[in-house]
């Protein structure tokens, strides 16, 4: 094998990771948590292959993602072991860890609550504290089916079934669990664990079988980075965008339509702002706005592979004119600009062709995975579909990238990007992909973007740019996707005449940079805590008359501020002044006017969010604002 210094170390056949790391050194054995190997992590007590590249985590990586996965899934176990010993009866079904933490879902005899977490927690601090160490067997699936059966376990025997390649099994203490790993090898690195939650989960995700109940949980190398978790956490529960949604007055979530928002006065004052985003800096980069239908017949999608790919996802509709001519609604917008290419001879004269449409797109998604605006069924993407010739790749990916990095950094978000290579199932051959990735490559080179290359990550018809961003909590998002696509402008026959006079099939762009705008107003509100800069908030002015004199003097100054493109209203004096000027922070208004006996056109009593107060003129302030508002 070769250490990470390219140094190769020698070892006997079938050795593990472990062995590699003791013949290294025995602090490095006794620190190791994971092998990882070309963006692979491996269990240390595999066996190493000839000549394979190794790199050892350890207890001091706290903060790579590897280590805490593996950290967090072998404390996901350990949740398992407290709670078989805590409730006789109880099924096991799945433990993975997760973004932040990991969880188990477990069928109890009995619903637990909220309160039952301490006594579980207690119960793996006590496990903690006598050690555990994980041991690992392959076994062959009928052993496994067996053993799982004798146990009591039925999701576990329905795992086995499904499950593919070879069986392999981790225990700890008094607790079997069928696992693939990787795990720790004891449980001295946990140093800090916090169950955080209680959920329902379907099994499998699918609302027709059995309600589980999931925990939830987080661990990590030490106290300090727990705590700094937590307060993050309880920050970010501040800022649900479920509940500033409700209390903003920006949207609701109904029964009456799973997954598809209601959006309300406020939060389409949001939207209709970012959609105007987009289609100006669309117009400036050289787009052209389109609109095609929401419904197809499921040929088109044949045509496109959705259907083989995708039809899971997608709601089926039937006229009452044909039962034989099924239609389904738009799960993406590809197909229409496929068919809208198509619609007419195209010249390489008339490339690039770039399409942009916002329309509405219906995926179904089940509805355990529904998540306020995060997780929808009624998507709305600021989409577009580039047609270029192969020259032409680099020049409209260079394009894309900086039409994402102008978005991301007026948002003040840091944007990370990561570079998808071809995977092992492609179509094209590897000429084809050296030169498409290279395109993408020198795209971000030349973008100064710094990136991480994922290999094999790519879909099988090209290579991706996948668009992250950072919020202020640290929490990272996947945000929207640059891909290049060779294949389905063959499937729909495209072509453009070279100039040649040749047909040549052009590459296709698909990319979304926001990614959805339900989404994306959903981070937006966690992002901001509902406190939208001057340019997006629902209401940018309250003016407040003091008494009822006032309100006639104050309504003078909001005609002007609204001619001036303000969105300004009027708190009327029903209540206190004390209470009125409470709710507009609670409602966090940019600015805050209040008209009493001592105000004027000529000296205005302004009050920004925040905190700052001033004087000004009427004229002072509307310069003010329009300053902020360009
Ligand atoms: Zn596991
Ligand atoms: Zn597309």
């Amino acid at each position: 094998m070769i250490l990470p210094d390219q140094t190769e170390l020698e070892l006997p056949e079938g050795a593990t990771g472990l062995d590699a790391a003791r013949a290294i050194g025995p602090k490095l054995a006794e620190q190791a948590v994971l092998v990882r190997t070309d963006g692979r992590v491996q269990d240390l007590r595999l066996p190493l292959e000839d000549g394979q590249p190794v790199r050892f985590l350890t207890t001091r990586d706290k903060d790579d993602p590897d280590a805490l996965s593996v950290l967090r899934h072998s404390s996901a176990h350990l949740l398992a072991e407290a709670v078989r010993r805590l409730y006789p009866g109880v099924k096991v079904a799945i433990g993975p860890p997760i973004e932040n933490g990991f969880y188990y879902d477990f069928d109890f005899p009995e619903p637990i609550r909220e309160e039952d977490l301490e006594r579980i927690e207690a119960e793996i601090g006590r496990e903690l504290e006598e050690g555990r160490a994980w041991s690992r067997e392959e076994i062959s699936r009928e052993e496994a089916k067996a053993r799982f059966e004798a146990e009591g376990e039925p999701y576990k025997v329905e795992l086995v079934e499904t499950a593919e390649g070879d069986i392999s099994l981790y225990t700890q203490g008094d607790f079997t669990d069928l696992c693939r790993g990787p795990h720790l090898q004891d449980s001295k690195p946990i140093k800090a664990l916090k169950l955080t939650g209680l959920a329902g989960a379907y099994w499998r995700g699918d609302s027709t079988k059995p309600q589980l109940t999931r925990i939830y949980g987080t661990a990590f190398y030490s106290k300090q980075d727990l705590d700094a978790h937590l307060e993050r956490l309880e920050e970010a529960r501040k800022r649900d965008h479920r509940v500033l949604g409700q209390r903003l007055d920006l949207f609701h979530l109904s029964e009456h339509s799973p997954g598809s928002p209601f959006w309300h006065p406020n939060g389409m004052v949001v939207w209709n702002e970012l959609e105007d985003l987009r289609r100006r800096e669309n117009l400036a980069r050289g787009y052209s706005e389109v609109k095609t239908p929401l419904l197809y017949d499921v040929d088109t999608y044949v045509t496109s592979g959705h259907y083989e790919n995708y039809r899971d996802n997608m709601f089926f509709v039937t006229s009452k004119e044909s039962t034989e001519r099924q239609f389904a609604l738009k799960p993406m917008n590809c197909p229409g600009h496929m068919l809208l290419f198509g619609s007419d001879l195209r010249s390489y004269r008339d490339l690039p062709l770039r399409f942009a449409e916002s329309s509405t797109l219906h995926r179904d998604e089940l509805a355990g995975t529904l998540h306020g605006l995060l997780r929808v069924r009624h998507v709305t993407q600021d989409d577009a579909h580039i047609f270029c010739t192969r020259e032409q790749i680099e020049e409209e990916i260079f394009g894309c990238l900086d039409f994402a990095s102008y978005l991301y950094a007026l948002f003040g978000m840091e944007a990370r990007f990561e570079l998808s290579t071809r995977p092992e199932k492609k179509v094209g051959t590897d000429e084809e992909w050296d030169f498409t990735e290279a395109a993408l490559a020198a795209a971000l080179g030349r973008r100064e973007i710094e990136y991480v290359v994922m290999p094999g990550e790519g879909a099988f018809y090209g290579p991706k740019i996948d668009l992250h961003m950072t919020d202020v909590l640290g929490r990272s998002w996947q945000m929207g996707t640059i891909q290049l696509d060779a294949i389905m402008p063959q499937r729909f026959g495209l072509t453009y005449q070279g100039a040649d006079n040749i047909e040549h099939t052009p590459y296709v762009v698909h990319r979304a940079l926001l990614g959805s705008l339900e989404r994306f107003i959903g981070i937006l509100i966690e992002h901001y805590g509902g406190a939208f800069p001057f340019w997006l908030a629902p209401v940018q002015v309250r003016v407040l008359p003091v008494g009822e004199a006032h309100l006639e003097p104050a309504l003078r100054i909001v005609a002007p501020l609204r001619e001036a493109g303000h969105r300004v209203d009027v708190g009327q004096p029903t209540e206190t002044i004390g209470k009125r000027i409470r709710q507009a922070e609670l409602d966090k208004i940019p600015f805050v006017v209040v008209y009493g006996d001592r105000e004027s056109a000529e000296s205005l009593a302004i009050r920004e969010r925040g905190g700052g107060q001033s004087q000004e003129s009427l004229a002072e302030f509307a310069a003010r604002l329009a300053t902020l508002a360009a």
